[in-house]
Parts: structure tokens; C-alpha cells; sequence
């Protein structure tokens, strides 16, 4: 894949053999970490994170940390990226929904897998930016949404995989039911603790479930803005 974008005020434009270098150390360091799936690695190495944040933070943008973006959100850790990508079990041509767009990061990376995402944002103002910033990565593949997570995206269930990428306080029940029998749900649960939770859709009444430890994630709120 080669990315360029068109033009940008704010952004990055340019994706030079320098990123590139600091992908594959990126990726490198994620293996070190324990993340052993080497499809999620090589999309690590592809995207390009630096596009997702402010020119002046480039230098931040190949470090395994979280960062500040526009209206008071982050672009999660690489980490967390990543081992929710890995935990999503990604096959080319699956049918996955995030919630939570974001800077686009996580959407970008399930794209680079090969699935096809829909992805939901319920900040106009993010999903405004990140719809762009897609439309220049030439990523017109990826649906970006504006709405409420909570609600999912009844229009284009059921999906394969959905994974949720802020913190939510309860068990969103309306979105498991966009889930195929089969499919997988990865979210980050609860209100002080949360932790990364991955379901399995058994039946349509019943889940098995695995934990994956702490983590912290901004709040899934209802309702848009
Ligand atoms: N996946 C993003 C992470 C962004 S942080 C990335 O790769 O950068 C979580 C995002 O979830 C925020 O942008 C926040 O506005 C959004 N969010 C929180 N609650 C939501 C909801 N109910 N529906 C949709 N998006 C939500």
C-alpha cells in the first residue's frame, strides 16, 4: 500500500522511508510485548500513524503511546491497537464495526487486514476530520458514521466482528444483537477498572467470555455531539 496525501492545512503529507524505518521498529517493539500475530504486525508497519496527529507531534507518533487529539479524545496506544486487532481474529472480507473512530488509527489497521469496516463516531467534529482524512489516504472503503455506538449500525448488521474502543460501564446489549452467531465482540468494560473483555456470540441467548486485563480507554457516551 502506498499512502500520499493530496494536500492538508493541518496535517502530515508526507510518508518517507524515515516513518517507514520507525514502523518496523514500532512493529518490533509490539512483538516484544507479546502481540504474535503477524498480519495485525505487518498492518502496524503499513499505516501511517504520523497522518493521525498534528505535524508538530510527529516525532510522538511512533512511540507505544497514547496521544491527545482534537475534542478532548486519544488515539489509543499501538499496543491496545494492536491486541485488539489480534484478539478480533481479523479474516479478509470479514464485515467488521468499531465504535469509536476516532483519529481513524484502528480503522485504518482492520482495513489494512482486509476487512470491510464501518466504523461509528458520535463527535461531528472528529468525524468530520477523520471522514477527510480517508478521503486523502485514498481509504474510501472504510464507512465512517456519525451517531451513537450504543445504537450500532442496524442498516449494515450483522456483522462478523465488532470492537469497541471506549470504555463502556455497562454490557451493550443492542450491539451484540448486530453480531452474527459466530462472531466476536472485543471491548474494554467498566467504569473505574475496565477491563478488556472478549465475547464469543454462541447462540443468540447465550456468550462465552475471556478477560484480557486492565485497561483504560476514554468513556463510551450516549447520544451525539
Ligand atoms: N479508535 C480510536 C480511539 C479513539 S478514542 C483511534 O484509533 O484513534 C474513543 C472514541 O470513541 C472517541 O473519539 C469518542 O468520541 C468515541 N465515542 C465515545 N462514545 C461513543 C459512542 N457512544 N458512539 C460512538 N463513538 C463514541
Amino acid at each position: 500500500m502506498h499512502f500520499k496525501q493530496k494536500s492538508s492545512d493541518a496535517g502530515n503529507t508526507v510518508d518517507n522511508y524515515r516513518h517507514r524505518g520507525l514502523r518496523v521498529k514500532l512493529a518490533n517493539e509490539l512483538r516484544r510485548k507479546g502481540i504474535h500475530d503477524e498480519k495485525v504486525l505487518r498492518a502496524i508497519s503499513i499505516i501511517p500513524r504520523h497522518f493521525m496527529l498534528d505535524k508538530a507531534f510527529e516525532e510522538w507518533a511512533y512511540k507505544d503511546m497514547a496521544f491527545p487529539i482534537e475534542a478532548n479524545q486519544t488515539i489509543s496506544m499501538p499496543y491496545t491497537v494492536a491486541l485488539q486487532s489480534q484478539l478480533l481474529e481479523v479474516k479478509r472480507g470479514e464485515k467488521i464495526l468499531e465504535i469509536g473512530t476516532g483519529s481513524g488509527y484502528q480503522a485504518a489497521i482492520l482495513h489494512a487486514l482486509g476487512a470491510k469496516v464501518y466504523t461509528i463516531e458520535r463527535q461531528r467534529l472528529l468525524f468530520e476530520r477523520t471522514n477527510k482524512l480517508f478521503e486523502m489516504m485514498n481509504l474510501h472503503a472504510i464507512r465512517v458514521l456519525y451517531g451513537d455506538g450504543f445504537t450500532g449500525a442496524a442498516r449494515f448488521a450483522p456483522f462478523d466482528k465488532i470492537v469497541v474502543t471506549a470504555g463502556s460501564a455497562t454490557f451493550p446489549d443492542n450491539l451484540f444483537d448486530q453480531l452474527k452467531i459466530g462472531g466476536i465482540m472485543v471491548i474494554p468494560l467498566g467504569r473505574q477498572d475496565q477491563k478488556m473483555m472478549r465475547y464469543f456470540k454462541i447462540t443468540d441467548k447465550s456468550k462465552r467470555l475471556e478477560d484480557y486485563g486492565s485497561c483504560a480507554f476514554v468513556p463510551m457516551l450516549a447520544g451525539k455531539v
